[in-house]
């Protein structure tokens, strides 16, 4: 018996990053063992700020791979891309209908994205938040996996279904937040997020090689300038991915890090060459499944078209319900 339904979807934003992996996709697998997951490629969401559409097909399919190869098993969860089930531009268009506009135009990220593309202020980013809403109220999701940093987020899709629900009767659970510990993955460079807008990721797909050459650059504990002083891995962010990879392969070499670097007698650059080793042999069960299944296309295809169907039918059935209510059928 599973716990609840979960929503959870992500910007196509082509080959994932072990920030991407660690903050999100590795729960989404884990997810699966208790909850009934839809997991969806949100491409209707990329068009608001018309970035790269001409990556988009490109990008949902390296990360549709990524996503399969990490754990995510299509037949025990739906995974889909948003736009191949167009039922959502209608419930989108429903909801749009219950949702004051002050609502809308007080959402914070709203703001930051006026100040950002003042070019393209559209409807459609004025609308994110409904359209998000939709995501997760059209497959009548329960619970939706959130970092407490997204929690404003989750807590206006509650008050958009309350609102309908209120005006037009039950038809929506109000989905709950399943908060999960994101751990804060830095770049290599020291700045604050890893993404590969800034350069500063280790995708995961990429060969030993890449991953080696990477770590490399990774930025250390500042203080530790000459291979004598002792260092501060607490203060290292090669010592946190040491404690994401390192400790589940070579658990016997994590243990020692800490000791070493503080008693400085192991140097950085032995030390990035372990967690590049250790990046490595964690994925390689990953990169062995991902190079297969980029083999054969047509496999992507028939997950993503038997995602879609899946999701279809919940989405159907939903609409139903929502046009009965509003006076529609
Ligand atoms: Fe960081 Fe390792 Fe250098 Fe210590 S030895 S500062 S943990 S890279």
């Amino acid at each position: 018996m599973k716990k609840g339904r979960v929503f959870s979807g992500a910007r196509p934003t082509g080959q994932q990053h072990i920030g991407n992996y660690l903050g999100a996709i590795q729960n989404y697998v884990a997810l699966q063992d208790d909850y009934e997951c839809i997991y969806c490629i949100v491409d209707i969401h990329a068009l608001t700020t018309l970035e790269d559409t001409h990556l988009l097909q490109a990008n949902i399919r390296e990360m549709a791979l990524d996503w399969l190869a990490a754990g995510i098993d299509p037949q025990r969860s739906i995974m889909f891309v948003q736009s191949h089930v167009p039922e959502i531009a209608e419930l989108f268009t429903y909801m749009g209908m219950t949702t004051p506009m002050g609502w809308l135009t007080r959402v914070p990220t709203f703001k930051e994205k006026v100040r950002m593309h003042p070019d393209n202020v559209n409807y459609g980013l004025l609308g994110y938040p409904v359209l998000m809403a939709s995501d997760i109220i059209l497959y009548k999701a329960d619970t939706v996996p959130v970092g407490e940093d997204q929690l404003p987020h989750l807590e206006l899709t509650r008050e958009i279904v309350r609102r309908f629900n209120s005006i037009f009767g039950e038809v929506f659970p109000e989905p709950k937040a399943k908060l999960t510990e994101i751990p804060l993955i830095v770049g290599l460079d020291g700045s604050a997020k890893m993404s590969k807008s800034m350069d500063n990721q280790i995708d995961l797909a990429v060969s030993d090689e890449e991953t080696l050459k990477r770590v490399k650059t990774a930025f250390t504990d500042p203080t530790r300038v000459r291979k004598n002083d002792p260092g501060h891995p607490d203060k290292c962010n090669v010592y946190t991915l040491h404690g994401a990879f390192t400790t589940s392969v070579f658990p016997e070499k994590f243990m020692a890090i800490a000791h070493d670097c503080k008693q400085a007698q192991i140097g950085c650059v032995d030390c990035k060459k372990l967690l590049g080793e250790s990046i490595n042999e964690f994925l390689r069960p990953f990169r062995e499944r991902r190079a297969k299944l980029a083999e054969n296309p047509g496999v992507l295809d028939e997950i993503l078209a038997d995602g879609a169907k899946r999701a279809s039918a919940i989405a159907k059935e939903t609409l139903r319900e929502v046009k009965e209510k509003m006076g529609l059928l």
